[in-house]
């Protein structure tokens, strides 16, 4: 198993020592090239309107859309997850685009823009929610999983092959996350 973690931008280095940590080779994608032969892919945090740039300009965007269109395992974190919203609230840009939901950036505002919690993921319980300068996700289509709320706002979810974060589980010591992600590209695996 190969799992890509896009490396353009923000925090990745994180999440492949979380992945390491799992046992799973990653390999840093920075170009299209590198997108061969992956089996899942990571989308860090950082600032999405530079990586979506980056994206366009390396000429990573179009392959990525499509392998996620066709089933391609994606855990999106932040940033990730706006990359992968449909739909910005109050924002007619948008990325990649495979996620059916409404994302809204820099919600929690300049007060709250870094802060912690603790809320079950899915069937992952307790789990150590960090947000920095976070988004959450105010609408989401009708087959789309809520995983977790916070305060009444989706902040996790999943849809087919795609997971999406609001906050940063690569800044955790709690493997959780990443592992029920490497067992969503092993299910793919398996069907194959
Ligand atoms: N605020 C950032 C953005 O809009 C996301 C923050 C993060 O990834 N920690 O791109």
């Amino acid at each position: 198993m190969k799992i890509g973690v896009l490396a353009v931008q923000g925090a990745f280095i994180e999440h492949e020592a979380m992945l390491q940590r799992l046992g799973v080779s990653c390999i840093q994608v920075r170009q299209k090239t590198d997108l061969q032969g992956i089996d899942g892919i990571v989308l860090p945090g950082g600032e999405s309107t530079v990586q979506g740039q980056l994206l366009h300009k390396l000429e990573i965007f179009e392959p990525l859309k499509a392998m996620i269109a066709d089933g391609l395992p994606v855990l999106a974190t932040c940033a990730g997850l706006i990359l992968l919203a449909e739909h910005l609230d109050g924002d007619a840009t948008t990325h990649l685009a495979t996620l059916p939901v409404c994302v809204k950036r820099n919600a929690y505002g300049r007060q709250l823009s870094s802060f912690t919690a603790t809320a079950d993921v899915g069937d992952i319980a307790d789990y150590p929610l960090v947000f920095i300068r976070a988004p959450y996700i105010s609408a989401a289509g009708e087959n789309v999983q809520t995983l977790a709320k916070v305060d009444g706002n989706i902040v996790a979810v999943r849809y087919q092959n795609q997971i999406g974060l609001a906050f940063h589980p690569e800044l955790t010591d709690d493997t959780r996350i990443h592992a029920s992600f490497l067992k969503l590209v092993e299910d793919r695996f398996s069907k194959q």
